[in-house]
């Protein structure tokens, strides 16, 4: 028991700095959302891969908006993605904003082949392929009838071996890679994106790209300066449901719980889990956890919150339905969560754990 419970201790501890940092921030968030100084509502569609933290963006809490799922892969057609996406564009519209998608696969610069990413079969042309067939969509689907649009979106690979990020033109194969552009001063960097992209995007857009591109020159960086080694899988969390930004690099697997193939996504989290274990890249007595989150308005008082748990334990019983039948063999390391999030504040409330074992 007492092994099973540092790695949720260490969730525990992550969401609590992660909340405390949030709140802190609550005035520059409300400061920087103001149309007039940055017009753009920035939205990211990720892979779960738990080397795509929304740490590499470099940016304050809670100004990004994250959607996750393995390889990139969304469809505005499924349930429950439509919804959630829909949400953030009308608010973002209603609060005098436009919008830009940016799509993030990801690759390893130095070995392809081994430390890509699992839900293409570390095939980076396909991850490529995937991503920009789905900024093509968003195109035309955001486009009005007048011709113009409230909604760009734009591509993006991301290298895990040093976090850097590589912004693509949609057409004629054009890349600009952040990695040639570390020593560029911010007024540099807005200059060279809004040469980048002049035929494709608004310089409007393009300069709300800036804070984060620079932030993520910045991060990676530091990941330079401290030496660390390209990196496979590290993840000792699968973390299922919404709310979940808070993790920090290669932590958790984050699955947002929109695809038909949501039960796949887990099974493969599962197993990268399991293969982290078994290779001791996490320690045995650490254990993983399968963590279920919803997220509530408190403005929405009991009802709302009751509403989240339901929706976070149902996420868990079809997570550890599939983690029993697909990794029997990861169920003695795990130990489950379901808790609910709060959006004001990010805090993580658990409403229920215990190992995986005890069938309750
Ligand atoms: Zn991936």
């Amino acid at each position: 028991m007492e092994g099973h419970v540092k790695t949720f201790d260490a969730v525990i501890h992550r969401n609590a700095a992660y909340s405390n940092f949030f709140v802190e921030k609550r005035e520059y968030r409300r400061w920087y959302r103001r149309p007039d100084i940055h017009p753009t509502a920035v939205g990211v569609w990720m892979c779960m891969d738990g080397r795509c933290s929304p740490d590499v963006f470099g940016m304050p809490p809670g100004v990004l908006e994250f959607w996750r799922n393995g390889g990139c892969l969304f469809d505005l057609g499924w349930l429950g993605f439509q919804p959630s996406f829909k949400d953030w564009y009308l608010h973002a519209r209603k609060n005098g904003r436009r919008c830009l998608v940016v799509l993030v696969d990801h690759f390893s610069g130095s070995d392809p082949k081994k430390l890509g990413c699992a839900a293409h079969s570390c095939d980076d042309a396909a991850a490529r392929l995937a991503t920009w067939a789905q900024v093509e969509d968003l195109w035309s689907d955001f486009e009005e009838d007048d011709g113009t649009r409230n909604l760009y979106a734009i591509s993006c690979g991301l290298d895990t071996d040093t976090d850097t990020l590589v912004f693509r033109k949609r057409k004629g194969g054009q890349v600009f890679d952040l990695a040639k552009a570390w020593h560029f001063t911010e007024r540099d960097l807005a200059q060279a994106l809004g040469d980048f992209y002049a035929d494709e995007l608004p310089q409007e857009i393009v300069r709300d790209i800036v804070p984060w591109a620079s932030g993520n020159i910045l991060r990676s960086r530091n990941i330079e300066a401290s030496g660390r080694p390209p990196q496979g899988h590290g993840e000792s969390v699968i973390a299922v449901g919404r709310g979940l930004d808070w993790f920090g690099m290669n932590e958790a697997l984050v699955i947002g719980p929109f695809s038909p193939d949501f039960e796949e996504m887990v099974a493969v989290a599962a197993r990268i889990v399991l293969h982290n274990i078994e290779e001791g890249v996490v320690g045995q007595g650490k254990g993983a956890v399968l963590l279920a989150a919803a997220p509530f308005h408190p403005c929405e008082g009991n009802p709302g919150r009751r509403m989240a748990s339901r929706k976070a334990e149902h996420f868990a019983r079809v997570a550890e339905k599939v983690v029993r039948r697909a990794t029997p063999d990861l169920v003695p390391y795990l130990h489950c969560a379901v808790g609910i999030v709060d959006n004001d504040t990010r805090r993580l409330r658990i409403e229920r754990h215990n190992d995986l074992q005890t069938i309750i």
